[in-house]
Order: structure tokens, then sequence, then C-alpha cells
């Protein structure tokens, strides 16, 4: 009898141990370099040394949230991202999440342009699965390594229900930010990121997802930065290239010197998009209420969209028209998103308020955010 009940013990331990090997979510892991797979070397370090193997070998408490497997995409520093390999990624992870043995891709990034890849792959893929992007500050051997607790955070993101159907994330800094909003904020600190508005995790919006399947190659998009007495030799050298567009990192709401802005309106009477940022982190460049007029320049305004994710948005937009006012529309529909998302933290956060003089602000952690400006100009 003792031997009986043994082997039922046995059976029940067994039986416990692969149910709850079962019941974890199951994680596809696509390595594309970084500093979170980097090494120290001579004065500073290498990004895109390690292995993804290694990486996750070096943390095995991820084990306890998720089935994990991964693919080494390829191992580079994220400032040698582009376009090629946007699409490439892209088309990996829709095929990925199409496997319904797959709850979830958590990509290892490099910092420097992961929020373009995260935009990118935002209006790419088409899954309510988690797509969540993460790296480091600091190289894998350094003693200050931020990655493996990065690692942790992405799984627990990618697996957590919450997550379903949701922007592509990025976990830096112990935080967890939206494609949408997220930006490089410093260049050194380990809390790197910041967002134009505060996280309220977006749902992913279809409406202004692209099919890149059949696409093998993105329309060409500079970008230019704006400065006080702007030369106009890079905007002349897009032109004699023949670029697509070109998207001007304007100072302020979207200006520019006026020898700039002459020649992005011959750019314009020749076919060339022009779309309006700014170099300012915050505020944004809208149609309504600003000192270019662009509707009667042929210009666009990139809307809450920084310049390096209004290019994005602007190669996409490209793939599927020629035509300037629906392209316009493509970034109105980011404005709208954006606006959901501020309506969403002024919702959780109760901290929305209306001043006398008619500007609507909101207050998050130690920073206020005018949006009158936003909601005024687009008519809300
Ligand atoms: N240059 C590195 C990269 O973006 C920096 C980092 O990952 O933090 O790949």
């Amino acid at each position: 009898m003792k031997k009986y009940l043994n082997w039922v013990l046995a059976a029940i331990l067994i039986c416990g141990s692969t149910l709850s090997t079962f019941a974890l979510p199951k994680v596809h892991v696509i390595a594309t370099g970084g500093t979170i797979a980097g090494t120290s070397s001579g004065s500073g370090y290498d990004a895109g040394q390690v292995s993804i193997e290694d990486i996750l070998a070096a943390v095995p408490e991820l084990n306890d949230y998720a089935e994990l497997d991964y693919e080494q995409f390829c191992n580079i520093g994220s400032q040698d991202m582009d376009e090629h390999i946007w699409l490439l990624l892209a088309k990996r992870i829709n095929q990925v999440l199409l496997d319904d043995s797959y709850d979830a891709v958590v990509v290892t990034h490099g910092t420097d342009t992961m929020e373009e890849t995260a935009y990118f792959l935002n209006l790419t893929t088409h899954s309510p699965k988690p797509i969540v992007l993460v790296g480091s500050m600091r190289p894998s051997d350094s003693p200050e390594a931020d990655g493996p607790k990065n690692l942790v955070l992405a799984v627990k993101t990618a697996v957590d229900p919450e997550s379903t159907g949701k922007e592509v994330m990025c976990c830096l800094g112990e935080k967890i930010f939206e494609a949408g909003s997220v930006f490089k904020n410093d260049s050194h600190a380990i809390d790197a990121y910041a967002a134009i508005t505060p996280d309220y995790y977006m749902p992913h919006d279809d409406n202004t997802g692209f099919d890149i399947s059949k696409i093998e190659s993105l329309p060409q998009v500079g970008i230019i930065y704006g400065y006080g007495g702007c030369s106009t030799l890079p905007l002349q050298a897009f032109m004699e290239a023949d670029f697509d567009g070109v998207v001007l990192a304007g100072v302020g709401g979207g200006n520019f010197y006026a020898p700039v802005q002459e020649l992005a309106e011959q750019a314009v009477a020749k076919g060339m998009k022009i779309v309006r940022s700014t170099r300012c982190p915050y505020g944004g460049v809208y149609t309504e209420g600003g000192e270019v007029d662009d509707l009667q320049l042929g210009f666009i305004a990139a809307g809450c969209l920084n310049p390096q994710k209004a290019r994005i948005l602007l190669m996409l937009a490209l793939t599927e028209t020629n035509d300037t006012d629906r392209i316009r529309e493509y970034f109105n529909q980011a404005i709208t998103t954006e606006l959901s998302r501020i309506r969403r933290a002024q919702s959780q956060m109760n901290a929305f308020k209306t001043l006398h003089n008619g500007e609507i602000l909101i207050q998050a952690g130690d920073k206020t955010y005018n949006i009158s400006g936003i909601e005024q100009r687009k008519g809300y």
C-alpha cells in the first residue's frame, strides 16, 4: 500500500510540474544587438557582441515567467538600423505572432534608435499579442549592467494579460514606455527614455496600420535639422538625389530660415513631400495656429511626432499614396491617437485642470503638459 501511495505522490508531482511548465506563456525573443549585448573595450565598449543565448542564460529568473525561445536576428548597434532591417523585422514578427504557439515577442535592441523601430513595428505589425522592445544603457559586463533587470521587466510585460492589444512597448530604466510617445531623452543616464505624455498603455491602433508584406524597400525620406542661418545645401542635395520626401526638424513651431523654406516650396512644386516637425521635444507642429501656411504651401504638419518618427510615418504613407491630403490624414490620425493617450492620462490621473484663461494643462509627476493648443486646433 505504501509503495502504491509513493507512486501516486510521484505521479502528482510530475503532473504538477508538467502542468506548471505548460501554464507558462511562450515568448519568442528576437535579438538585434545594442548595448544590452555589448562588452567593454578600451576606454568604452562595443555594442552587439554577446549572443542572445548567453544573454538569456545569464538571467535564469526569466524562466519563472515564460517559456522562452530565441533567434539571433542580427547583432548590431542600433545606430546601424535601417529601413531594410525594419522591413525584415516587421515581417518576421508578423510571422511569429501568427503562430498559435507564441503568446508574445520580445526584441532586444540598442537604445539609440529603439523609438524608431518601435514606432515602425507599431505601424506594420498586426497582432493583439504583445511586442516589447528592451535595451540597456550599460554593457553586459559592466558592474552597473542594467540589461538583466530590463529584460525581466520586458518578459513580465510581454506575458502580462494587460499587455494584450496594446501599442508596441519599450522597457528601459525599469519603466515601460509606448512606441507612440517614447523618445531617448538622455545620451548617458540609465533612465534614458522619456515620453511626450505619460504612458497609459494605448490600444494598438490598426487604423494607421500598413501592410508591408509585399514591400521590399521604402521610399527615400531624409531629415534636415533647423538652426539660425540654416544652410540650403542639405535640401538641395536631397532634391538632386531625387528623395521622395524630407522632414524639416524646424525651430520652435516648425519654422525654417527663409531661404530653406523658399527652397522647400520649390521642392513641393517638383513633387517632393515636405513634413514640418520641430527640434523641440514637446509641443509638436500643427497646421492651424502657426506661422507657416501649410495648406497654401503644400507642406504637411507632423503633429506630435518628432522628426525621426515623422520620417517613418511619411515613408510608410508614401508606400500607399502620393496624395498630400491623404498623407495629412495619416498624420492627423497620429494626432488623434496622441489625444486619446492624453485623455487616458487625464481620466486615470484625475489631474486635469482648466485654467481661467482657457488653457488646458495636465500635470504628471513633476511636469505640466499644455494640451490646449492641440485640443483647440483639432476642434475637440
Ligand atoms: N549605440 C547603442 C545602440 O543603440 C547604445 C545602446 O544600446 O544603448 O545600439
